[in-house]
Parts: structure tokens; C-alpha cells; sequence
């Protein structure tokens, strides 16, 4: 039954006319188009963008280049060498992370217990030689001394969900 059913339904073109029906009724509507760059939609807290390394307000590094983030990464995107320094601390020599390796989960900055690692808001940035793709320790202290203010903002208001 069911297939004579069909046959009928397929002869008259019933899904077409509902599909046209469809576009119809949305072609008068207000439309919600975003007109990017200039237009942005709002961004939660807990966007996973470009990543940072923070400091403590008197200008010390956090990270204690315990390696939880290296050891916790899926995509083996960050790689850190580290050293004793002549106070008996230790911290990173070298803290890279590949970016086309990254999949933004934000397993490091989950797993940082000084949180250091950070994924900002930022989503706007390219790369335009090769090896870039890989930001070093320089530059993701760099981030993080240029955008403190709004991962402390991020931070705190995150903080009632953690
Ligand atoms: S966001 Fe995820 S994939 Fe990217 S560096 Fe952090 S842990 Fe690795
Ligand atoms: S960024 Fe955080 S988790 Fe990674 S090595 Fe430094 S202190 Fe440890």
C-alpha cells in the first residue's frame, strides 16, 4: 500500500511543492545574515583560540614546566624543554606549540595548575611563511602581556562554572 502510496506522491511532486512552500515562506522574513568583519557574533568566555602564556603580576612566569600540558595534549602539539634554575626552580627553556597540529580542545589549559597556558579569544590570525605555524615561548608570552586584562576578565567570569 505503501508503495502505491508513493508513486502518487512521486507523480505529483509533493515533497518539491513543500520544499518551494519552504523557501516561500522564508523569503519575506527579516534575514539574520552577519556581515563579517564588521559584524560579529557574541563570543562565550570559554572560546578556545589563540593561546597564551601568562605571568603573575609582579612579572615571574607562572609556568613550572611541570609538562601536564605536553603529557595531556591528543594532537602532541606542544613541545617543552625545561631547566633547574640557580634558585632551585624550574621553568621552560623552550615551550612550543604547532598550531596545524592543535585541535583547540583546551586539554592544556585545563590541566595547568597555575594557569598558564591559556586559550585567549583571539580567532583572527594566519601565518604567511613557513615554520610560523609553530609560536614559540616568546610570543606566547607576548600574547599573554598584551591581552592579560581580557583573560583575567575571561577567567573570572568562567570562574562560577569551574
Ligand atoms: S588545545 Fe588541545 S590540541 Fe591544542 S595544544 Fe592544547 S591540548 Fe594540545
Ligand atoms: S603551562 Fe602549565 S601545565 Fe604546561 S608545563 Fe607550564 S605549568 Fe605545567
Amino acid at each position: 500500500m505503501n508503495r502505491v502510496v508513493n508513486y502518487f506522491r512521486s507523480l505529483l511532486l509533493l515533497e518539491l511543492l513543500r520544499g518551494l512552500g519552504l523557501t516561500l515562506k522564508y523569503l519575506f522574513r527579516p534575514k539574520y545574515s552577519v556581515m563579517y568583519p564588521m559584524e560579529k557574533f557574541p563570543q562565550s568566555p570559554r572560546f578556545r583560540g589563540l593561546h597564551a602564556l601568562r605571568r603573575y603580576p609582579n612579572g615571574e612566569e607562572r609556568c613550572i614546566a611541570c609538562k601536564l600540558c605536553e603529557a595531556v595534549c591528543p594532537a602532541l602539539a606542544i613541545t617543552i624543554d625545561s631547566e633547574q634554575r640557580a634558585d632551585g626552580t624550574r621553568r621552560t627553556t623552550r615551550y612550543d606549540i604547532d598550531l596545524f597540529k592543535c585541535i583547540y580542545c583546551g586539554f592544556c589549559e585545563e590541566s595547568c595548575p597555575v594557569d598558564s597556558i591559556v586559550e585567549t579569544h583571539i580567532l583572527e590570525y594566519h601565518f604567511e611563511k613557513r615554520g610560523e605555524n609553530i609560536v614559540t615561548k616568546p610570543q606566547l608570552l607576548a600574547i599573554g602581556d598584551r591581552f592579560e586584562a581580557e583573560i583575567a576578565e575571561r577567567k573570572t567570569l568562567d570562574s562560577a562554572y569551574r
